[in-house]
């Protein structure tokens, strides 16, 4: 019956693979479920949790510093709003298309479901890519951009947050032109600067989520990340917080990567040398080759179109954080970790790893935390944003991060408890899946037929 309802969301939905492989995975673990409470059956919560509510798709239009005029895909996915306004950040990136944001408000779905907060599901974003661009061209984008989306977000219907390419910067233009478009300062866009509305540790979230959630993982084996190597992938905003949260706790990192390479610091990526990429990112916005014309010791290895693994994760250590973007493991990838001796892999990304490979990291019965739970630091940190928007307060930035380490400890608990009630101790994927899901199930049966 799963597999029928899963090939009815293929057909309606062709072209699509990412969409289909998220929505696989969730239904696959949701067979028990239906099985034990045939009442999901009966209202239909499968056909319509894959379906979205709303869909908006516009041009973006926008000119060049050379006068040229440029076009742009827009998008908007409002996933589910049942337990609260649609939430979920915009993807600023070449390879985005319908199929990867409904795989990405799919998720959110759940994922937000898990923090404890009341957000509903939704993500967005265009084709745009800033990768090159001036700050004027991105301003020009972004404002173009939310001259149109901002006739479907509010504060209370919709609150979109960053993502690959929409950064603090990006999120700034976009509130302006809110604020000038409806004349009103309220908790539209999380991510904010602090200046106007953010919160702290807001930045640091997710990557920080991602290592307490490795924590609690570990600990359920009477370990921590003391003394442990790690790989890192990416070299954005996750990837650079899992690694200071990483250094913080003692463990050692030793790769750090971007869309065209990575680099191998078997020294391990100090204090300084994050700073260092930190300011080559953020700042600079160049490529991460350039760590080894200042660290020559570490080296660096271009992308090879022609591998069918990633030699990033083919490194002898003990813990994997995959922070860059979508099927970044494949099955290779995951055979190639446990080889080398990895024994916890909590995602920073979002669905970094394919199905075969998730299937080898639960067979070997490694700790494995997928994104909708490991990640789900972010997105509870834009709930405590919109909270103390709502307040006018702003919280310290210990009273935020406590906040955060007790969502993480509470998702991984929920997470944790799920598996073992349905019969799949320490099976986080499915743990994350049936927890996430039974809230919003039980909302949408309660809402009536919508
Ligand atoms: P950033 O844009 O800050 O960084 C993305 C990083 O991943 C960059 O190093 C980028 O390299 C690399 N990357 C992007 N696309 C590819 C690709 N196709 N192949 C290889 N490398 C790639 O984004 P974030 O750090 O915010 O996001 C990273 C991941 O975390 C995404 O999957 C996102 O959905 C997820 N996530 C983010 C949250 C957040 O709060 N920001 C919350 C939850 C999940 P390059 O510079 O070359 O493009």
């Amino acid at each position: 019956m799963i597999d029928q309802l899963y090939q009815n969301v293929v057909a309606k939905n062709p072209n699509e693979p990412e969409f289909h492989q998220a929505v696989k995975e969730v239904f696959n673990s949701l067979a028990v479920v239906l099985e034990k409470r045939p009442i999901y059956r009966k209202f239909k919560i499968l056909e319509r949790i894959a379906e979205p509510e709303r869909v908006i798709l516009f041009r973006v239009t926008w000119m060049d510093d050379r006068g040229d005029i440029q076009v742009n895909k827009g998008y908007r996915i409002q996933m589910n709003s049942a337990i609260g306004p649609y939430k979920g950040g915009l993807r600023f990136h070449p390879s985005v298309n319908l199929g990867i944001l409904k795989f990405l408000a799919f998720e959110q779905v759940f994922k937000n479901s898990l923090t404890t907060l009341p957000m509903g599901g939704g993500k967005g974003g265009s084709d745009f890519d800033p990768k090159g661009k001036s700050d004027d061209e991105v301003m020009r984008f972004c404002q173009n951009f939310f001259m149109e989306l901002f006739r479907h977000v509010g504060p209370d219907t919709d609150v979109p947050a960053g993502d690959i390419g929409v950064g603090g910067r990006e999120i700034g233009f976009m509130y302006g032109m809110y604020k000038k478009l409806r004349n009103e300062f309220t908790g539209v866009l999380t991510g904010k600067g602090l200046t106007y509305g953010g919160s702290l540790i807001r930045p640091e979230a997710t990557g920080y989520g991602q290592i307490y959630f490795a924590q609690e993982m570990l600990k359920t084996r009477g370990k921590s990340l003391q003394g442990l190597k790690c790989l890192v992938s990416g070299s954005g905003n996750v990837s650079q917080y899992c690694t200071e949260k990483v250094l913080q706790l003692g463990g050692k990192v030793l790769t750090a990567s971007d869309s065209n390479g990575y680099i191998y610091d078997e020294e391990g990526i100090d204090a300084e040398k994050l700073a260092f990429i930190m300011d080559l990112k953020n700042v600079k916005r160049g490529r991460i080759k350039e760590y080894t014309d200042k660290y020559p010791k570490a080296v660096y290895t271009p992308v090879d179109p022609k591998l069918d693994y990633n030699p990033l994760w083919n490194h002898k250590a003990d813990c994997a954080f995959p922070s860059a973007t979508q099927n970044e493991i494949n099955a290779k990838d995951a055979q190639n970790l446990i080889n080398n001796g990895v024994f916890c892999v909590s995602e920073g990304a979002n669905m970094p790893t394919t199905i075969d490979g998730v299937d080898i990291f639960l067979d070997h019965k490694i700790l494995y935390g997928p994104g909708k739970a490991a990640n789900a630091g972010g997105v509870a940190t834009s709930g405590l944003e919109m909270s103390q928007n709502s307040l006018r307060l702003s919280w310290s930035r210990e009273e935020v991060d406590q906040r955060l380490q007790g969502i993480m400890k509470s998702i991984h608990k929920a997470a944790l408890e799920a598996s073992q009630a349905f019969g799949m101790p320490g099976n986080y994927v499915a743990g994350a899946n049936i927890a996430g899901f039974l809230k919003v199930a039980d909302a949408m049966i309660a809402q009536g037929v919508l």
